[in-house]
């Protein structure tokens, strides 16, 4: 376990299996996350969940009493829309629910679920009312109009409260099977796009100085392989340990609350 937090100044951490299970935050999480802003650690939060925008997942935080006030939050809604505005599409149709649609109308993008031929891009997250006709005009806006083809986060479930329920991936995958072709992008892990973004957000301009912590081995531990920062995987969420000869975190924590064991 060869990782000195001394020598890092920027902790940046999953959310779900990390921070908090469903509703209710991990034991001791709270008190390491304060502990390490008083130590002067910048705190980072990126997440693949869209349902909700960077400002629900602040107030997710308040509500769950910890002191988010400092932290910076990054999700793959966000992500999609910085991608969108980066490369200049401003049309959007979106396949997503309230969460997605805040953070890609922050950042001035038109946003409709209706489908129109000026529309340059189709944007799919989570959709707990994805329906036929919501996947046919996508369908027709990517073949048609020649769209963009962006998705949020390529997870294909999510741990709901007593059981797995299909993710932002599963709708990815129908449309992307309908049209006979990939997505152009996805935004979320295992793609490094959020934690460089992340790292942009929060003026760190060396990787080495950065950490990431995650509960998924496919994701999160890839995304910083491929960002190139050092990587704790903590074992509080669903974890795919069957990657582990593969896939090869910086080192392994029981949980967050042990953190203050690398400093
Ligand atoms: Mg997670």
């Amino acid at each position: 376990m060869a990782l000195n937090l001394q020598d890092k100044t920027h902790i940046l951490m999953d959310c779900d299996g990390v921070v908090w299970r469903g509703n209710q935050a991990i034991s001791g999480a709270k008190e390491a996350l304060d502990n390490l802003e008083t130590l002067g650690y910048k705190l980072g939060f990126v997440t693949n969940n869209s349902s909700l925008s960077r400002r629900g997942f602040f107030e997710k935080f308040i509500t769950l009493g910890f002191h988010a006030e400092e932290y910076s939050i990054i999700n793959s809604g966000y992500g999609a829309a910085v991608y969108l505005q980066e490369n200049r599409f401003t049309k959007v149709f979106m396949i997503g629910e309230k969460g997605l649609q805040e953070e890609l109308e922050s950042l001035d993008l038109s946003v409709t679920e209706t489908y129109h031929q000026d529309l340059q891009a189709v944007c799919i997250g989570w959709d707990r009312k994805l329906t036929w006709s919501k996947l046919a005009d996508a369908m027709w806006v990517i073949l048609n109009n020649d769209g963009q083809f962006v998705g949020t986060n390529p997870d294909n479930s999510f741990p709901s409260v007593d059981r797995l329920v299909p993710g932002a991936g599963a709708g990815i995958a129908a449309l992307a099977n309908a049209c006979g072709k990939d997505p152009d992008i996805i935004i979320g892990k295992p793609n490094p796009y959020l934690l460089n973004l992340s790292l942009k957000e929060m003026n760190c301009s060396d990787s080495t100085k950065a950490v990431f912590i995650g509960d998924r081995l496919s994701t999160d531990i890839q995304a910083g392989i491929r960002a190139k920062i050092d990587t704790i995987l903590v074992q509080t969420g669903i974890s795919d340990y069957h990657l582990k000869k593969t896939i090869l975190p910086t080192c392994t924590l029981e949980s967050l609350a042990q953190i203050d064991q690398l400093i």
